[in-house]
């Protein structure tokens, strides 16, 4: 992998993320609707990723960037979009299929993302846990 900027890195993202984020804005394979201002998944029909099963919520429980009100204050969060539970996967095969390929290109391109992580958070992780030292931290 070539030696890369962090600014380098910060436009990829950004490019790569309006990607995902426009594939899931028209997709919306979570099926997700908001009422009185707060975000419910519709896609399956229990949670099925935290350790409680509670009917129809966001996988996003226990997130330092989650608010119950408000939802993800996360800032381009790349990895929770590339992300989808099984069940989604199953009712939205075509929009898993595209996420793959994505998810491919975010691996060659980063080699890692960060778990809940927002776009600074992921590109310090991204920069930290490269093990050839190819990055540099402009
Ligand atoms: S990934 Fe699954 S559990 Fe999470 S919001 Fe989407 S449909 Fe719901
Ligand atoms: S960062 Fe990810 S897990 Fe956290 S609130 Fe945002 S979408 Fe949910």
């Amino acid at each position: 992998m070539k030696r890369k900027t962090r600014k380098q890195l910060e436009l990829e993202y950004d490019a790569l993320y309006e990607k995902i984020d426009k594939l899931i804005s028209e997709t919306n394979p979570c099926e997700v609707t908001i009422k009185n201002k707060v975000a419910y998944c519709g896609s399956c029909s229990f949670r099925v990723c935290g350790d409680i099963i509670k009917p129809n919520e966001l996988c996003c429980d226990k997130c330092p960037h989650h608010n119950m009100t408000t939802g993800c204050q996360a800032d381009k969060p790349m990895n929770c979009k590339l992300w989808l539970c099984h069940q989604s996967k199953r009712k939205h095969p075509e929009v898993a299929r595209q996420l793959f390929f994505l998810h491919e290109e975010a691996n060659n391109l980063f080699g890692c993302l960060l778990h809940r992580g927002d776009k600074k958070e992921t590109i310090d992780h991204i920069i930290n846990m490269n093990m050839e030292a190819l990055w540099v931290n402009a």
